[in-house]
């Protein structure tokens, strides 16, 4: 017989008819058998709960028995609303094994006993293949339990799970008869030689409008975004009031953010009344975020695009965890299984919708939100359904919806303003004729450096073309021009050289260099070798055009007006000694 993984899940409605698919569960288990009972609770009462798992200890005491809050169970690849909902996974290939391990997490104590409490479990994680990680994220110090997590269990392993619905009643796990435990980690761990897997992360949201970044923020409260109550961006742009219905509204709406290279999203899932807002997950200050829209037609071309690649992986069973926060956005549980069922169609599909969903695939453990985490496992080689997912190619722009085509407009309007822009400031700051800076510009910068009471040395250098006037008159104004430039372009060079240096147009034949952090003795040699290239240099003018160059360092408390009176008057000595050369002050 062929041996391979197997999954099976029933809705529970009562005792008698439970204990009869129990028995059944328990024939199909060989003597090699390894197999693990999964309980997703979506508000189970507590006497529900306590008879189901009193059954399966009853008719199948060896098997693992491990549980979790929920927000919806996948039956039949469908997005159930069932309250109590359990599943049976079978590993029968003898070298294959499944064990769970609940570790509770106590959020005030040290979390070095978390690590102490892993270790205690004496896992053996040479054989271990994947593991599923379930977790009460709202109820623990995330990041710091997922670090330790990261820690302690070696890199190829891969992990990918979700969090235990918070709900009202807080989110919970529990394992055999630990009872619920509100705080806590699950480790189902799976492993053997001929053990697969392959995980593909559906989002399906795409960026709208320009970045945003995150300029205030504390944990999970997001009050600023580019400098203005985060609230704004939703009102400002998408017109969605302060109102109860802020979460539904926005939840079509999720920000994301890149880490560690992947694409997070995180929602929003309340507005306090000064206009900050609650996100699922913290978004730290400094976090550069987009708007995302959910366009239906994308997103389930995207869940397509998984099937067909789940498809040719050939898997036995495929787990989802499934965001809440989609189910919200489809607005049933029916609609939403337009993203689940067509999985149905390669494998058995068991799952939950969670409170986060955990993928470590090449990363940090990471935690998501508004995403669909889809595992694919077998224990031998491919599984090939017949027909599996005949529906949905790659979209064509002539079949983009009017959605698509909206935000298309947008996306590229925005990104031709923001270039205008950026072009705009860059002019707003340039000198026409050389290239260099304009007056205006090199201006501020002196008075920004000088207002910075900078520890290390500034200098000016002031720089005067020689009888210019003359050449104007001889040779006339366009001859004067290109000398102009020719003389841009020795600065220019010159400068390349030198770090924090900026160089700009002083007025008419007159330039200024501001120089950062420079010695006297740099700040000399560069005066001197701009000096050399312009009296070196062939001007389309018949005669020898030379510059006289003034070089002064501004005193530690000095004030920009001062400065620059000081370098015009070293200027002025050059010119005075004869031209042509480099006075300091
Ligand atoms: P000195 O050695 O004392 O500096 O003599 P100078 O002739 O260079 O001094 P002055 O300041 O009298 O002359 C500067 C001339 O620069 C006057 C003006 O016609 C010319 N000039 C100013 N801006 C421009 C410009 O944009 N293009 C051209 N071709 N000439 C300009
Ligand atoms: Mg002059
Ligand atoms: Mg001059």
């Amino acid at each position: 017989m062929l041996t391979m993984m197997k999954q099976f899940q029933t809705v529970y409605r009562d005792a008698e008819s439970f204990q009869a698919v129990l028995q059944d569960w328990k024939k199909r288990c060989l003597p090699d058998t390894q197999a693990i009972i999964r309980l997703f609770v979506s508000g189970a009462e507590e006497e529900v709960l306590a008879e189901a798992c009193a059954l399966i200890r009853r008719v199948m005491p060896d098997c693992p028995l491990v549980g979790n809050s929920a927000n919806g169970v996948i039956v039949d690849g469908a997005i159930s609303e069932e309250k109590l909902v359990i599943g049976m996974t079978l590993y029968e290939k003898p070298t294959s094994f499944v064990k769970a391990h609940l570790i509770p997490v106590d959020p005030d104590a040290d979390l070095e006993q978390f690590r102490a409490r892993l270790r205690e479990e004496g896992i053996n994680w040479e054989k271990v293949t994947a593991a599923e990680l379930l977790m009460t994220i709202s109820t623990i110090p995330f990041d710091a339990v997922a670090r330790i997590l990261d820690e302690e269990i070696p890199e190829r392993i891969l992990l990918i799970g979700g969090g235990a619905f918070r709900g009202s009643g807080g989110p919970f796990l529990f394992m055999g008869d630990s009872g619920k435990r509100q705080s806590a980690v699950l480790l189902l761990l799976v492993g053997g030689v001929e053990l697969h897997g392959v995980t593909h992360v559906v989002q399906g949201w795409k960026p709208l409008g320009s970045e945003l970044v995150a300029t205030r923020s504390e944990g999970r409260i997001l009050y600023e975004l580019n400098g203005k109550p985060a609230f704004d961006t939703y009102h400002r742009y998408l017109r969605i009031p302060m109102d109860e219905h802020f979460f539904e509204n926005t939840l079509e709406f999720p920000l994301s953010m890149k880490k560690h290279g992947a694409t997070l999203f995180r929602s929003t899932s309340s507005c306090n009344p000064d206009g900050s807002l609650v996100t699922s997950t913290e978004i730290p200050e400094g976090t550069v975020l987009h708007t995302n829209y959910g366009d239906p037609q994308k997103i389930l071309s995207q869940v397509h695009k998984c099937v067909r690649e789940m498809a040719q992986f050939g898997p036995e069973v495929i787990s989802v965890y499934s965001c809440f926060g989609r189910k919200s956005f489809w607005g049933d549980s029916e609609t939403a299984s337009q993203e689940t069922r067509p999985l149905e169609a390669v494998a058995p599909v068991y799952g939950f919708c969670t409170s986060g969903e955990l993928v470590r695939v090449n990363t940090p453990i990471l935690l998501h939100n508004m995403t669909m985490v889809i595992t694919g496992m077998r224990e031998g080689g491919p599984v090939h359904r017949e027909n599996p997912e005949e529906e949905e190619t790659g979209q064509e722009d002539s079949a983009l919806s009017l959605i698509s085509r909206l935000v298309n407009y947008v996306n590229t309007a925005t990104a031709e303003i923001l270039e205008a822009n950026r072009a705009l400031q860059r002019m707003a700051c340039t000198d026409r004729l050389t290239g260099l800076l304009n007056r205006g510009e090199i201006q501020k910068r002196i008075m920004d450096r000088m207002a910075e009471c900078p520890l290390d040395s500034t200098h000016l250098i002031m720089l005067d073309l020689d009888d210019f006037k003359g050449i104007n008159d001889v040779y006339g104004h366009q001859a004067g021009d290109a000398v102009l430039m020719g003389v841009s372009e020795v600065i220019r060079q010159v400068a390349e050289e030198q770090s924090e240096c900026s160089c700009g147009r002083w007025g008419g034949e007159e330039f200024m260099i501001l120089l950062a952090g420079h010695t006297d003795g740099e700040a000399f040699r560069m005066a001197e070798e701009i000096r050399a290239g312009i009296a070196g240099r062939n001007f389309p003018v018949d005669r020898q055009v030379t510059a006289s160059i003034g070089i002064a360092r501004a005193g530690k408390t000095e004030r920009a007006d001062p400065f620059i009176g000081r370098v015009d008057k070293a200027l002025y000595q050059a010119k005075a000694t004869g031209k042509n050369r480099v006075c300091t002050l």
